[in-house]
């Protein structure tokens, strides 16, 4: 088998790479700045010749983490290594995150997607294929995923009419819902706490397309706040600030309706930054693999996915490690 993944959740690709876990290998590459892609980096450090990852994954890991040391790879610039090729293609997830291909000296082509997000990325042939599980399961299917925007921009309207918004996500997602409201037109001061409003800095050098947005704890920010008003932060600022008007939580999780109300001032927002279920199918279709591994180390069902992909497109799959 020219790929796996190690129980401790590194994924192995030909004979000198590791992925989002350490392992004992020449060259570690990281996908996307998650921590769950991140396992051993200080390690793999130390230990590996290289660590790769694209180059706002760089300065994302630098930012959310403090570490440094990871040499940058653009996506799409082949990078020969031991007689292997290693090629970053972005993967849709969130800002900087990649899949990885790796050519063999046989020409036989391993790839890892890493977290992705079908409608944002593009799809890799390979003869191996090693994918995610996170949405495996048959019924994790978001039927309204074409028209989720357009829900999302008449619940804004609706609610900015009677008070400020705060929107609750994870710093991917944050960046993703603040690209989404750019084609809302919106006329209300969307505010950012500190570190929000950097990583937005960064989307938008790396070519992310935001509308106008300010810090919350500027001067302008400040007077913002007697009006209607957007304010997006990071989930885990939930437990301590102190909200006026409505709350909107971004989740993943939730599969009946593009959003719904959870209390008097409170709504969930169907927003992923993964493939749901059809969406891992149809890339395991197109990409036209001989055998797929699902991840099982990371959150997700992965013996439902590698045997959905056995009975439907029957091609040989099984769930690692
Ligand atoms: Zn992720």
């Amino acid at each position: 088998m020219d790929a796996s993944i190690a129980p401790n959740g590194a994924v192995l690709l030909g004979n000198t790479v590791t992925c989002d876990g350490h392992w004992n290998r020449r060259l570690r590459v990281v996908t996307h700045a998650h921590s769950d892609h991140l396992w051993g980096l200080e390690e793999s450090l130390q230990r590996c010749d290289q660590v790769i990852s694209s180059p706002a994954t760089v300065e994302l890991v630098k930012i959310l983490r403090g570490t440094g040391g990871l040499t940058p790879l653009p996506f799409g610039q082949p990078m020969e290594f031991n007689g292997e090729r290693i090629t970053l293609f972005e993967a849709g997830h969130i800002l900087g995150s990649a899949q990885v291909l790796l050519e063999r000296e046989n020409g036989r082509r391993l790839l890892y997607t890493g977290d992705f997000c079908l409608h944002r990325t593009k799809v890799i042939q390979a003869d191996t294929l090693v994918i995610e599980a996170t949405y495996g399961h048959p019924e994790q299917v978001r039927k309204f995923k074409e028209e989720l925007s357009q829900r999302m921009k008449e619940l804004l309207e609706r609610l900015l009419k009677s008070g400020p918004v705060h929107i609750f996500g994870y710093h991917g997602k944050l960046l993703e819902v603040l690209a989404m409201i750019k084609g809302f037109g919106l006329r209300v001061p969307i505010l950012l706490p500190q570190r929000t409003f950097r990583l937005a800095q960064l989307g938008e050098k790396y070519g992310m397309k935001f509308p106008p947005y300010l810090p919350s704890t500027s001067e302008e920010g400040k007077k913002a706040k007697a009006g209607p008003h957007i304010v997006l932060y990071h989930t885990g600022a939930k437990r301590y600030i102190e909200t006026r008007g409505y709350r909107i939580t971004l989740s993943g999780w939730e599969f009946s309706h593009p959003w719904r109300q959870t209390a008097k001032r409170d709504y969930l927002v169907a927003l992923s930054d993964h493939s749901d279920f059809e969406e891992l199918m149809e890339y395991v279709q197109r990409s036209g693999p001989e055998l797929v591994i699902t991840d099982n180390y990371r959150v997700g069902d992965a013996p439902a996915l590698a045997s959905q992909i056995r009975k439907t497109l029957g091609i040989e799959a099984q769930a690692m490690p």
